[in-house]
């Protein structure tokens, strides 16, 4: 891995508020907490300790939000992968119900973040629309209604009628809908996040890569090209970029391409016709497409990426070609950016948190949903570095284990993402 690279170009590159000033580490520095990846997890994991007084160095291989946290969707969409009723019941009702309240009410973390640190990022609490468009997927939103409700969760059924008027569009058989869902402009939130990190006394040094850790007495020593840091605690948080600086992590997730295809900005009399609701909205389909209107009327489509680096609209020209689909009046406007990242997945599609030494916390693979769960994991992070029992975090904390096969996941992946997209165009 190269020792620092440029942001990719991206929509967001174009549009975020400028980055805050993060120099490489220079020399020799020491404290408490030494947090490796500048994404939304580290940030928010940095943030969160500052507010509670504890001194922090961020290492980030570039800058912050050059990762995914700074390419995606800027869907801030509520919960996890399996339904409040498949996480009680896989682990128990103590855990359980207690990862369900933290994961759903994730996107208040995030708006809440945003409104104490007045971070510029184009933020809409707008809610997210999971939508359906096959008949076999109706049951599966009725039933996550039903235990949406059971929990007193803000979530509204729409129906087909409903769908035709929120989305312009006669694909959708039913939503989800989720109040507490929105979207931001990812790279604003992670350099506004940055700053608010900043501002309460965190060192970020961008083009720093983490290159050797180590133990040394009862500290851990942790080795850039310029400097090192010496630290009690670690946090790592490098997600779908995790290199191997960690034994054993960089096989614990596979990294997966996702793609965007943002238009230029559209009339507001045509964002009316299709997206009157400006909810982030994904499909509940075998490969998951997900789109919204941003503040400026352009529309961000998102989904299927070729597994290498892109950066123009031609190379995920079958989204644009989805989204003329979905509205033929959008036909005349033209796509302006295309670009890609990688997340990080894992088999069980839970996030996962290690602790593979004394004072080292890991937290990665939000498997498409970090915008919100990785923020909301800051604080719990947090309360797990300063002494926090195990029992007090709203996730659990399991061994670190290298995927079984691993070269063989991109491959698997990568067939299962065309098998997805066959069986969701035949609608079996
Ligand atoms: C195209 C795309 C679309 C997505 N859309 C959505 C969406 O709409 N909604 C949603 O909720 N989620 C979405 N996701 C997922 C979401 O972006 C991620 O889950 C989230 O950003 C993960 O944050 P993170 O901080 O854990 O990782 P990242 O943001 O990837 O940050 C990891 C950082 O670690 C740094 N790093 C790695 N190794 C080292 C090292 N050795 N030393 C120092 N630094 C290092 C990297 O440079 C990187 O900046 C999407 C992801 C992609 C790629």
């Amino acid at each position: 891995m190269p020792a620092s690279a440029p942001l990719p170009p991206s929509l967001y590159a174009d549009t975020a508020r400028p980055p805050a000033m993060t120099p490489p580490l220079d020399g020799d520095k020491r404290a408490s907490v030494c947090v490796i990846g500048a994404g939304f997890t580290g940030l928010s994991a940095a943030l969160h300790l500052a507010q509670q007084g504890t001194d922090v160095i961020v290492l980030e291989r570039n800058e912050p939000g050059w990762g995914a946290s700074g390419r995606n969707g800027g869907q801030v969409n509520p919960g996890l992968k399996w339904d409040p009723d498949t996480v009680e019941k896989d682990f128990g009702p103590d855990l359980g119900r207690r990862m369900v309240a933290m994961s759903w009410d994730a996107p208040n973390v995030v708006f809440n973040l945003i409104a104490q640190h007045q971070i510029t990022c184009e933020a809409s609490q707008s809610g997210t629309m999971r939508a359906v468009f096959q008949q076999n997927n109706v049951a599966e939103i009725e039933s996550a209604f039903e235990q949406g409700v059971r929990r007193g969760m803000p979530v509204e059924l729409l129906d087909k009628a409903a769908m035709r008027q929120k989305i312009g569009a006669e694909r959708y058989l039913c939503a989800l809908l989720d109040n507490r869902g929105g979207h931001v402009n990812p790279l604003g939130y992670a350099r506004g996040m940055a700053q608010a990190a900043q501002q309460l006394g965190v060192t970020v040094h961008g083009g720093s890569p983490a290159e050797k850790v180590w133990r040394e007495g009862t500290s851990w020593k942790v080795q850039t090209p310029t400097g090192t840091v010496t630290a009690d605690r670690l946090v790592i948080g490098t997600n779908g970029y995790t290199d191997d600086l960690w034994p054993k992590l960089r096989k614990s997730v596979v990294p997966v391409y996702s793609g965007i295809a943002a238009s230029e900005p559209i009339p507001e009399e045509i964002a009316r016709e299709i997206m009157p609701h400006r909810a982030s909205i994904y499909e509940l389909g075998k490969v998951t497409t997900y789109y919204r209107l941003d503040k400026s009327n352009r529309i961000l489509m998102g989904g299927r990426s070729r597994q290498s680096p892109i950066s123009a609209p031609g190379d995920v020209q079958w989204m644009v070609d989805y989204a003329q689909r979905l509205w033929p009046q959008i036909k005349p406007f033209k796509w302006t950016h295309g670009w890609n990242g990688q997340l990080a997945i894992t088999p069980d599609h839970y996030p996962h948190i290690h602790e593979p030494a004394p004072g080292v916390l890991v937290c990665v693979a939000y498997n498409g949903r970090g915008v919100a769960m990785a923020t909301a994991m800051g604080p719990q992070l947090a309360k797990r570095t300063l002494g926090g029992s195990q029992a007090e975090i709203d996730m659990p904390i399991t061994d670190l284990k290298e995927i079984p096969f691993h070269a063989l996941w991109k491959t698997a992946v990568a067939a299962r993402v065309l098998y997805g997209r066959v069986r969701d165009y035949l609608h079996i």
